[in-house]
């Protein structure tokens, strides 16, 4: 398959569950997770007009984005992997959305970096909705004080993001988190991977991030 049929293929079942759950296909931004993918992977999907593009580590945004910006016009990049204070800076330069917000001090470092940039990115508030040990993400009971914190911080906060336990039924932690995200009045939700567009979709995604169904599998 050609990147403009696996993309054809991601929009017809983003349209297909967003027609069944009653809503506008255009409310969903299909974010295209490129991580570990060279330039040359990444090239044919901006050659179709695709500019939505997902990264997990500051380092390799910087490593392959300035070069592919240079050359394609409108691309907005979101960073949707756990971030470190200290790159916060960098994060803020380099993205039109951080997806991965999940604590205090991240908070304060992004609020900082906004303000001495004067660059504002989208940011989604990263939930554990599974209650997972090892998992990033707030904790739900931590929710209200970090949104809180981000309120009280001015960062632009669109709304949450979540992760749900691998092998197990998506659907019931999208549900919650849509049922979180309203219950605060946030618009935004960040959910539904390669595996689970579908379920995402008809609970109300308005991004879904999609790496290896668009790309192939990673190395
Ligand atoms: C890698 C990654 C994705 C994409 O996962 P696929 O299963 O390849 O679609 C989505 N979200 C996050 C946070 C990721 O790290």
């Amino acid at each position: 398959m050609t990147s403009d049929d696996r993309l054809a293929a991601i929009h017809a079942r983003i349209a297909t569950a967003a027609r069944a759950a009653r809503r506008d296909p255009a409310g969903v931004t299909l974010v295209a997770v490129s991580k570990t993918q060279d330039a040359a992977a990444i090239r044919p999907l901006l050659a179709t007009g695709h500019r939505d593009f997902g990264e997990n580590r500051v380092q390799e945004a910087q490593a392959k984005w300035p070069a592919l910006r240079d050359e394609f016009e409108g691309v907005r990049l979101h960073l949707v992997g756990q971030l470190q204070s200290n790159k916060a800076a960098d994060a803020v330069a380099l993205a039109d959305a951080i997806h991965s917000v999940d604590r205090a001090s991240l908070v304060t470092a992004l609020a900082r970096a906004m303000e001495a940039s004067g660059r504002r990115p989208d940011c989604f508030v990263q939930v554990n909705i599974g209650e997972e040990e090892q998992k990033g993400g707030c904790a739900i009971g931590a929710l209200p004080a970090l949104l809180a914190e981000a309120r009280a911080a001015d960062l632009p906060v669109a709304g949450l993001m979540c992760v749900p336990p691998a092998g197990i039924e998506p659907a019931p932690y999208f549900a919650l988190l849509a049922k979180i995200a309203r219950d605060s009045g946030m618009a935004g939700l960040s959910m539904g991977m390669s595996d689970d567009v579908e379920q995402a979709v008809m609970l109300g995604a308005t991004h879904v991030r999609v790496g290896s169904a668009l790309f192939g599998p990673r190395a």
